[in-house]
């Protein structure tokens, strides 16, 4: 079964058979040549190398990272993230942990593993510049693929960092009493890597190129600016898609433009032949699941009642103006209820003169 919710996208095809397969490239490099530049880089792999957030940040705008977890430019996700730390700190939430998220929100992508099976040190150094120049306490690595006790063992040692297996999470800060997390995205991480290294701006992405319409699903590294019809035709149509989705679970969206150029921070590309029925929404059944995804502490599901139930002169206690939109809530709820829309519905109205039902102007 599958389906596509308002707000994103669940296909339970999973992520194989892409997931295990090596990342290829696109356009294909001659098997004859020889790439010097990839054997200068592992010379100069250093495991010294500590930066201050002030050095950092100038790598990371010039070479133009995005994050593909969020969508957000890193280095304003770094500035953040120090902020946040220095926040976390003074209210004393210990500890602090960066996290490289290997552990994607699609059910059918895998190119941050295919990329962290990859480059799993030049990944972690990545992560590891950011987890010092922000002050964190440590930096680990979450996964959810399948993976034996060896192939962990192994990816610990090679990247020297804790590898946990870890639920997607989303958006990308965590906090609870017991510990504040960020996490970053894989790619991100590695293009950071080469940046601060290299000087190198982020030209290419993994993208997990999958969907019905897909014969040959897989992880392919493509150059930012290609057409995506191109990439899809790379990988085999099987026939021409219906739906191209661009983007992830949370983010993602349908494009109607085959020409669509590839962006930096695209790590997958669905092409259906079929859309998934989408669910009509059932009553909320009071499971407090939006609250516990809810980042900025809000009460959705509450809000969301207040707004159907026209009382918006108490809606400004709830504080939806604190929403960011980020879409958890709806992503989450078992009843299908867009619960976003309605605290979306919700800032925008609590701050302007309404009409109480059967009842006077009231502010
Ligand atoms: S959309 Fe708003 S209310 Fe819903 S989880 Fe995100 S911040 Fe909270
Ligand atoms: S997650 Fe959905 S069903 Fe559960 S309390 Fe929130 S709105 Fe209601």
């Amino acid at each position: 079964m599958s389906k596509i919710t308002k707000r994103g996208i669940t296909i339970l095809s999973l992520k194989e058979p892409a997931a295990s397969r090596p990342v290829v490239d696109f356009p294909e490099k001659d098997p004859d040549s020889v790439d010097s530049s990839s054997m200068e880089k592992m010379w100069k792999f250093d495991d010294n190398i500590q930066l201050s957030l002030d050095e950092l940040l100038p790598a990371a705008r010039d070479a133009g990272i995005v994050d593909e977890l969020d969508g957000e430019l890193l280095a304003d996700k770094l500035e953040r993230a120090a902020l946040a730390v220095r926040a976390a700190r003074a209210k004393q939430l210990v500890p602090v942990y960066m996290i490289v998220d290997a552990a994607e929100h699609e059910h059918y992508g895998s190119a941050a593993w295919a990329v962290l099976r990859e480059f799993p040190k030049e990944t972690a150094r990545g992560l590891s510049f950011a987890a010092s120049a922000c002050g964190c306490d440590a930096a680990n690595v979450g996964f959810s693929v399948r993976m034996t006790r060896k192939e962990r063992f192994t990816l610990q040692i090679k990247t020297k960092l804790k590898v946990f297996k870890s639920r997607p999470t989303y958006p990308s800060y965590h906090n609870d009493d017991n510990r504040f997390e960020i996490r970053f995205g894989v790619q991100a991480c590695l293009a950071l890597y080469y940046a601060v290294e290299f000087g190198d701006s982020q030209q290419s992405t993994v993208i997990t190129v999958s969907g019905d319409s897909v014969a040959n699903p897989q992880n392919v590294r493509v150059a930012v600016g290609t057409p995506i019809r191109d990439v899809l035709r790379f990988c085999g149509l099987i026939t021409d898609p219906n739906y191209i989705i661009i983007g992830d679970t949370m983010t993602g969206v349908c494009c109607t433009d085959d020409h669509t150029l590839v962006t930096a921070g695209i790590s997958c590309l669905l092409a259906m032949q079929f859309r998934p029925r989408v669910e009509k929404p059932r009553s909320c059944v009071g499971c407090g699941r939006c609250i516990s995804a809810c980042h900025v502490n809000l009460l959705p599901f509450e809000i969301a009642r207040r707004v159907d139930n026209m009382q918006y002169e108490r809606l400004p206690r709830l504080l939806p103006q604190d929403c960011d939109n980020c879409g958890a809530c709806s992503y989450i709820c078992p009843s299908g209820i867009d619960v976003a829309a309605k605290v979306f519905e919700a800032r925008q109205n609590s701050s302007t003169v309404l009409l109480k039902w059967g009842n006077d102007i009231v502010l």
